[in-house]
């Protein structure tokens, strides 16, 4: 119940041998269903279409994981309609009723968490932990979320509003309307139920519009929605390509917010979109979008520098360096930067480059047009500066490269500013602590970010000169928890929504002020 207090998700030891047994029944159980059809669903409806996308499994591409039918736009009119009508009675429920829903949804995942990691293991190329992680988050942005929105709901804890004399004054927060939800495929399980299950748990009807490379692990969570008891129509499961259904619903005059996590590129451009009025819009569309980063690490000499060496490894190469938070950059004080960048190659070396399946530490990347971006960097960091180790293809039929170290590189250079979303690193030195905090802030983005330092003054002053959402001390800038760590980035890395914290749900719902003369 939501009277206990949130408490995280805790991840799966797969060093105890009952763990890893589950985990590979699981995996041989969704291996078992690969290759299914699956639906468009309005209002409960399944629509299959003959236009289908083909989601592979990016470690061995001949496998189809499943053939998912695409909307086009007129089916994603149909969803429109069907979503604005559910949301007249949707929008009556009481946060508590949503809520017990959410908390339902939550326990029915806990129960099959192996599962729905295997899936992320098959289709996303995470391995074991990486998935298992993703699962935990999914479930944690649900029991906090609905303990969220029953706090809203409670207007008088959350924000009592000073007595006047002779009238009853209150503030409800209520939903806005219907909103269209677009999540990315790196946390494809986590992040598309933290943004759904928000912008539901607050009293809205969406569109959920997967991202593609991951719309059959959107379809077990959309399942599973189902399966907790939402009524049809409250979540609308409208696969189909971004490109053509997404700027339909961005512009539509009905869309009342979007829900977008994703790259820099599109979200600047559902942002202006959503910026027009079109004919018969009678609001200004809200825009929540989380984007991209190039975070990075940041080592003075007084440092633990194992423990420096081991987190950038981590931040740079988790999840083959496809996260947000993905540490692509370290910077390292001149005096302990020959053996910084010593111990960072040797732990690099030993990371085993294969399939998910076999829980290699590097897996595949998602995609051959995100292998080929990466290998395009690859090439642009050997003009710019020198490649220490890695950066070639492993293997024929999946996306493997082998993680990538460039050194030498201008802090203005490309690898050091643009996100490449792939396993490369650029280790590059400063003078001092001083210096290294002024090349760390030298980007457009500012999502993530470590400082390592033993020095109390010195982390004083980085804590408040690192300009980022997300900042950490002596540890991996990677792995925010959902409660301690409300999540999002400032400048380009987007509006800041810190997902999985007291802020969030604030952003799907408007506050109604009521007076009342006594
Ligand atoms: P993406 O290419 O921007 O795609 C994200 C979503 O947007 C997908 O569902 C995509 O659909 C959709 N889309 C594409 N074009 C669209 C359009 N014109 N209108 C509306 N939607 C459109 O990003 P991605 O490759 O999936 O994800 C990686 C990016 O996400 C990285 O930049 C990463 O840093 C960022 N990210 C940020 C956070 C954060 O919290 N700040 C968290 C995770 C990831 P299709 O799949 O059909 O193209």
């Amino acid at each position: 119940a939501w009277s206990a207090a949130f408490q995280n998700e805790p991840f799966t030891d797969f060093n105890q041998p009952e763990h890893r047994e589950a985990f590979l029944k699981a995996l041989a159980a969704v291996k078992g269903q690969l290759g299914h059809r699956y639906p468009v669903v309005i209002g409960g409806k399944e629509v299959y279409t003959e236009q289908e996308l083909v989601s592979r499994n990016p470690g061995h591409v001949r496998e189809v994981v499943g053939r998912m039918s695409q909307a086009g736009t007129d089916l994603a009119e149909q969803a429109m309609q069907q979503a604005q009508k559910s949301f007249a009675t949707w929008k009556r429920t009481t946060a508590t009723e949503r809520a017990a829903l959410l908390l339902k949804a939550a326990s029915l995942l806990r129960q099959r968490k192996h599962e729905f990691s295997a899936w992320m293991v098959v289709e996303a190329g995470k391995n074991w932990a990486e998935a298992d992680a993703d699962t935990a988050e999914a479930i944690d942005f649900m029991e906090y979320y609905a303990r969220e929105a029953v706090r809203l709901s409670e207007t008088s804890l959350h924000q009592p509003l000073p007595r006047v004399p002779g009238e009853e004054n209150r503030l409800q927060y209520i939903p806005l309307g219907v909103g269209i939800i677009i999540p990315p495929w790196n946390f494809p399980l986590a992040i598309c139920a933290g943004m759904t299950t928000a912008a539901v748990v607050t009293g809205n009807t969406v569109l959920l519009k997967p991202a593609s490379n991951t719309s059959v692990i959107a379809y077990q969570f959309f399942k599973l929605m189902k399966e907790a008891g939402f009524p049809d129509g409250v979540i609308n499961f409208v696969p189909g390509s971004g490109a053509v259904i997404g700027d339909y619903l961005t512009a539509h005059p009905q869309t009342r917010f979007i829900s977008f996590t994703g790259s820099k590129e599109v979200g600047l451009r559902i942002n202006k979109l959503a910026a027009e009025q079109a004919e018969g819009q009678i609001w200004i569309k809200r825009v929540v979008a989380e984007m991209g980063g190039k975070d990075g690490i940041v080592v003075d000499e007084t440092a633990d520098l194992e423990a420096a060496a081991k987190a950038i490894v981590v931040s740079a190469f988790g999840y083959q360096g496809q996260k947000c938070s993905a540490g692509s950059r370290a910077i390292i004080v001149e005096s302990v930067y020959d053996q910084v960048l010593a111990r960072v190659t040797e732990l690099t070396n030993l990371l085993e480059v294969g399939p998910a399946e076999d829980n290699a530490p590097v897996g595949p990347v998602i995609d051959e047009k995100s292998r080929d971006k990466i290998l395009e960097y690859i090439g642009i960091g050997r003009e710019e500066g020198r490649l220490v180790t890695g950066g070639e293809q492993v293997g024929e039929a999946g996306n493997y490269i082998r993680p990538a170290i460039f050194t030498d590189v201008p802090v203005k250079g490309r690898i050091m500013q643009e996100e490449i979303f792939g396993p490369v690193l650029a280790v590059v030195p400063a003078r001092d602590w001083e210096e290294a905090i002024e090349i760390y802030n030298d980007t457009e983005f500012g999502l993530t970010g470590s400082f390592f330092s033993t020095d109390e003054n010195r982390i004083s002053a980085a804590l408040e000169r690192m300009h980022c959402g997300n900042l950490y001390v002596n540890r991996k800038c990677t792995g925010a928890l959902v409660g301690g760590q409300p999540f999002g980035g400032f400048n380009m890395s987007g509006t800041d929504s810190k997902a999985g914290g007291h802020d969030y749900l604030l952003l799907f719902t408007q506050a109604k002020v009521t007076s009342r003369k006594l």
